[in-house]
């Protein structure tokens, strides 16, 4: 199973078709919806969680760039907040691609951003709320 947060940006032409139904139906994908919004064109944008087989999310993707929607992954849009952030640890047991690691012997966390492929597990584990969705950086909503 694989996790991974997108951002999805839905013309005018479509807003009132199935298209996420038809993801589930279709692609056999689960989804938790993070964000949804209606653009002043309106337009939509949602940011999505996908859970899914790889093959299956990549098959997904690929449906909802047919259907004109545009598909950004939010790989490259957590943030630690390092003000925020103190060491406790908890997010380095959940974090599935060691972006979040602890370092001997001082014990320090260190956030790799190169490794983070967004899957948003160490946001809610966080008690400091340190790890941050962004939908600035490189997703650019109004692309
Ligand atoms: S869980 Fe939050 S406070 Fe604890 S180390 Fe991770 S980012 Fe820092
Ligand atoms: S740092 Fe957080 S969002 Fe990035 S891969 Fe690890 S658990 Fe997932």
């Amino acid at each position: 199973m694989n996790t991974r947060i997108y951002v999805l940006k839905f013309p005018k032409e479509v807003i009132d078709q199935p298209i996420i139904s038809n993801l589930v139906k279709k692609y056999d994908l689960e989804f938790n919806i993070l964000k949804a919004t209606i653009l002043l064109q309106q337009e939509g944008v949602m940011v999505l969680e996908f859970l899914g087989h790889k093959a299956n999310v990549k098959k997904g993707i690929a449906y909802l760039n047919e259907m004109g929607v545009t598909v950004k992954s939010m790989a490259g849009n957590i943030h630690r907040d390092d003000e925020k952030c103190y060491q406790c640890g908890a997010c380095t047991g959940i974090c599935p691609t060691g972006a979040l690691s602890l370092h001997r012997p001082d014990m320090a966390v260190l956030f790799d951003e190169a490794k983070c492929t967004a899957c948003g597990l160490c946001v809610p584990v966080c008690p400091a709320r340190a790890m941050e969705v962004s939908l600035n950086g490189n997703v650019d909503l109004a692309a």
